[in-house]
């Protein structure tokens, strides 16, 4: 863990968090209230967030005050995403959004130690920045982000270390999907295990 300037036991860099639809992986078409945490070093060249990987751009704000901003809408599903939010100990947030009945789920590349309570953990693990082998055991869903036709043989190598039980997606990287979805859909016919992760909500034009 990073030495940090604040208590994310107490507080966290907050980038945006807002009530959406979530677009993505086995949720996806759920209402959900995403929590979009400041601060990332991975370092993807797709990013489609690089706003986020200063932390220190984004307000420090209260897990009372993000709890209480996130019960104001109805559904009682919330998204931690980022940046990276393992970054932090992530202790303190999740149990506080489960002691008030959310269903608390992650989106994590898994290049920092795991911390939180999770519902439901989706590891997209990054060239970047590896994950963690620890993350192989905690993960719901592995959602890998399809780029060029090398990522499916990296895909298949973190496939091979992740527990059985583990959901197994392919995403298009939004950039690229015109080109990469038709590989995507033969890959999928071809080897089963795997199904696709399409980002819906950027197709519905909301966050
Ligand atoms: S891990 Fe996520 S936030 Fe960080 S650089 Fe990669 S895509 Fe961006």
């Amino acid at each position: 863990m990073h030495k940090l300037a604040f208590n994310p036991s107490v507080e966290l860099p907050v980038m945006e968090a807002f009530y959406t639809i979530q677009g993505e992986g086995v949720f996806s078409g759920q209402a959900a209230y995403f929590i979009r945490l400041g601060g990332c070093d991975v370092g993807c060249v797709w990013c489609d967030v690089k706003e986020s990987w200063d932390a220190n751009k984004w307000p420090l704000t209260s897990i009372s005050s993000i709890v209480d901003e996130a019960l104001k809408f109805p559904a009682r599903l919330a998204v931690i995403t980022g940046g990276e939010p393992l970054m932090y100990d992530m202790a303190a947030l999740t149990t506080s959004l489960q002691k008030v009945g959310f269903v608390v789920n992650v989106e994590t590349s898994g290049a920092h130690p795991v911390s939180g309570s999770w519902d439901w953990v989706c590891l997209s693990p990054k060239k970047f920045k590896a994950p963690l082998p620890e993350w192989y055991a905690h993960a719901n869903e592995l959602k890998v982000i399809i780029y060029n036709n090398s990522d499916f043989k990296w895909a298949e190598e973190h496939a091979a270390q992740i527990n059985k039980n583990c959901k197994l997606l392919l995403q298009p990287e939004w950039s690229k999907q015109e080109k990469v979805t038709p590989l995507i859909v033969e890959y999928v016919k071809n080897n089963p295990k795997w199904g696709i992760s399409l980002q819906t909500h950027k197709y519905l034009n909301i966050p």
